[in-house]
């Protein structure tokens, strides 16, 4: 598909590693951006430029990635947000808006009814099939973040789930689901790496 016929741009949040190229998809393709409304201002805010050439030199993969995320602090050109979204909108006919804080405070998941896909974003991560927890240290509001988790699994027929970094989780989606409910009602403290 080529880039010219992208019609719109669903951002869970605003760290670098997952927004940065939207200014510049928006400047070609004239898509429609959409964020909540509270991480709205941080696709505005002005760049702290040593902060950010430190973040260069992270890598673009591997787990680092998340701190190139934060260390970027903006994204790095402005994103004019074309629409601000809140918890229970539904957007282009199916997508339910799902706010999950923790990792960021306007962090948003999307719930697409037809084939039952929950986009996560960096709400939990699934590594070789299995449900996980973001890394602690990328998780500034732990309590938010388990709300949000347990938020989003709830009264939901969940056969997909695409987190915002490494692989979807397709196989045994609903026994691994209640899985991790269970795992983390039960946790006594977070785990280091999530
Ligand atoms: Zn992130």
């Amino acid at each position: 598909m080529p880039v010219q016929s992208v019609t719109d741009i669903l951002l869970t949040h605003w760290h670098n590693d997952h927004s940065a190229g939207t200014a510049e998809l928006k400047a070609i393709s004239n898509c429609t951006i959409y964020c909540q409304n509270e991480e709205a201002p941080y696709f505005e805010k002005k760049p702290n430029s040593k902060i950010r050439q430190l973040a260069e030199y992270i890598p673009e993969r591997g787990i680092l990635v998340l701190f190139k995320g934060l260390l970027g602090e903006v994204v790095p050109r402005n994103v004019k947000i074309d629409q601000l979204l809140s918890d229970g909108d539904t957007i282009l006919n199916d997508f339910i808006v799902l706010e999950s804080p923790g990792h960021t405070p306007g962090h948003i998941s999307f719930y697409d009814k037809k084939s039952g896909t929950l986009f996560a974003g960096d709400a939990l991560a699934v590594i070789q099939q299995k449900l996980r927890l973001m890394a602690g240290v990328v998780t500034p509001d732990k309590p938010a973040s388990i709300t949000s988790i347990l938020k989003l699994f709830k009264d939901r027929d969940i056969n997909i789930i695409c987190p915002g970094h490494r692989e979807p989780l397709i196989e045994n989606t609903k026994p691994e689901i209640a899985r991790f409910i269970r795992y983390i009602q039960e946790m006594k403290r977070w785990p280091l790496l999530g």
